[in-house]
């Protein structure tokens, strides 16, 4: 225990180390778990606290980036290291990833993730078809971001990708008295859980022009990139109204015009033409 002191006033803050010391909400974690048999991926187990209460009823696979943590996981975990139900990946896990699966089985996502990364994080799991549901704990701007509905004010590009693939719900929220060191923001646990993946970059540089700027209409943010008379005669054709905002649109308004917008191939060169 000592030793975990030490490593906690130690935090490397370039791996946005931030150690949950809460154990009533390690639990109410592991309780949102889906309830099947899936192995766990953890991506950052840093002192290894979810973790050992993630190996009770499931195998883990974890992945963390500071050879530091991943001494002292490899001695403190090693019985279940050597009963195969816990396995430690010691290096950068979006190396790791790279455009594979991040496993070679279906899994649940389970992380208290590491800020600087975690929209990546959730974004690669989302196209991962082996990850089943994604359940995080994330700065509570993101969370929102990923699990807002359509005419909520935080309805993104992030909330429209998490429709297309299945349902994201912030859970409850996590004050920063609850991490060691404690964080300069409110964290929250978001889980989406997938009923499909898709990876599709067309379509995410597509939302990218939509939202490229939230509060203008959303006809005028199409207009930075395609012909504004094909997006007029689009809007007419699928009855959207022309002051619409990006985060009024619903998830289906999104795929019908990306559909339509690709159908005769419609894009930026059609525009400069
Ligand atoms: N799970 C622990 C907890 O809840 O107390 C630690 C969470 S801490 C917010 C984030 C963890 O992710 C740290 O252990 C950090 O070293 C690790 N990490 C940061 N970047 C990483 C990366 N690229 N690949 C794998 N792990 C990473």
């Amino acid at each position: 225990m000592n030793g975990k002191k030490n490593l906690a006033s130690f935090a490397n803050k370039r791996y946005g180390q931030n150690f949950l010391k809460n154990d009533l909400i390690i639990k109410q974690i592991i309780q949102a778990i889906p309830n099947d048999n899936l192995v766990v991926a953890e991506i950052g187990p840093g002192l290894g606290d979810l973790t050992k209460e993630l190996i009770v009823a499931r195998n883990v696979s974890a992945f963390e980036v500071d050879k530091r943590l991943c001494e002292h996981l490899n001695t403190t975990f090693s019985d279940p290291i050597c009963q195969g139900t816990l396995t430690i990946h010691c290096g950068d896990v979006l190396e790791r990833w790279g455009d594979k699966t991040l496993l070679d089985e279906d899994y649940h996502l389970v992380a208290n993730l590491p800020y600087y990364i975690a929209t990546n994080i959730i974004l690669k799991a989302l196209k991962d078809t082996r990850c089943q549901s994604v359940l995080v704990m994330v700065q509570k701007e993101v969370a929102k971001k990923f699990s807002a509905q359509a005419g909520e004010k935080a309805f993104s590009g992030l909330s429209v990708l998490t429709q297309s693939v299945g349902y994201g719900e912030l859970l409850f929220d996590v004050g920063a008295e609850n991490f060691v060191p404690p964080p300069k923001v409110t964290s929250s646990i978001l889980l989406i859980r997938k009923k499909r993946s898709e990876d599709n970059k067309g379509f995410e540089d597509f939302l990218k022009v939509a939202f490229k700027q939230p509060r203008k209409k959303l006809s005028k943010n199409l207009a930075t990139h395609y012909r504004k008379d094909t997006i007029e005669a689009l809007f007419l054709q699928l009855e959207i109204k022309d002051n619409l905002r990006p985060h009024e649109a619903e998830t289906s308004i999104y795929h019908h015009l990306y559909n339509e917008l690709n159908k005769d191939n419609i894009d930026e060169r059609e525009k400069n033409s």
